[in-house]
C-alpha cells in the first residue's frame, strides 16, 4: 500500500495556502471553495490548517493508520507537490518533517515494496 494512505502527518502540520484562481470555477479551479478561506490578497488557504494545531478540513485520517484526501483529484496544486520521501528516490524534506512532527518514523526504501509506479503520485506539470 502506497505509504501516505496510511499516514496524513503532512496534511495535518502545514498551512495549505494557494492562488486564489483555484478555488474559483470561472477561473479555471476546481479547489471547493467552501473548504477555503481568505489569506493574504492574492492567496486562499485550506480551512484548518492556518491555525495551530493545523488539520486540513478534507483530511479523513487517523495519522499513521488511515489517511484519505476527500478532495483528491481537487486538491490544491501545492498538495500535489509535495513527494513522499523515496517515492521517486530523494528524500522530501517537507515529508520527513511533518511525519517527524507527530512521531512517525521516517519513511524508508522498504516502506515502498510491493508500490508499483501506477500507484505513486506523479508531480504534475507547472
Ligand atoms: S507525503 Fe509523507 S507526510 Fe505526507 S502523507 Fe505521504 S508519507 Fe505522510
Ligand atoms: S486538500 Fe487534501 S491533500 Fe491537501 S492538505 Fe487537505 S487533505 Fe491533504
Amino acid at each position: 500500500m502506497h505509504p501516505c494512505l496510511t499516514c496524513g502527518a503532512c496534511c495535518a502540520h502545514f498551512r495549505v495556502s494557494f492562488h486564489w484562481s483555484e478555488a474559483d470555477p470561472e477561473q479555471g479551479g476546481a479547489v471547493p471553495a467552501a473548504l477555503t478561506e481568505p489569506l493574504r490578497v492574492h492567496e486562499r488557504v485550506m480551512r484548518g490548517t492556518s491555525q495551530k494545531d493545523p488539520r486540513c478540513v478534507a483530511l479523513d485520517a487517523d495519522i499513521g493508520r488511515y489517511s484519505r484526501c476527500k478532495i483528491h483529484d481537487r486538491r490544491p496544486s501545492v498538495c500535489a507537490l509535495v513527494p513522499a520521501s523515496l517515492e521517486f528516490g530523494e528524500r522530501s524534506a517537507q515529508c520527513d518533517k511533518a511525519r517527524l512532527a507527530h512521531g512517525l518514523p521516517l519513511l524508508v526504501e522498504a516502506d515502498w515494496a510491493g508500490v508499483v509506479d501506477a500507484e505513486k503520485n506523479p508531480l504534475p506539470e507547472l
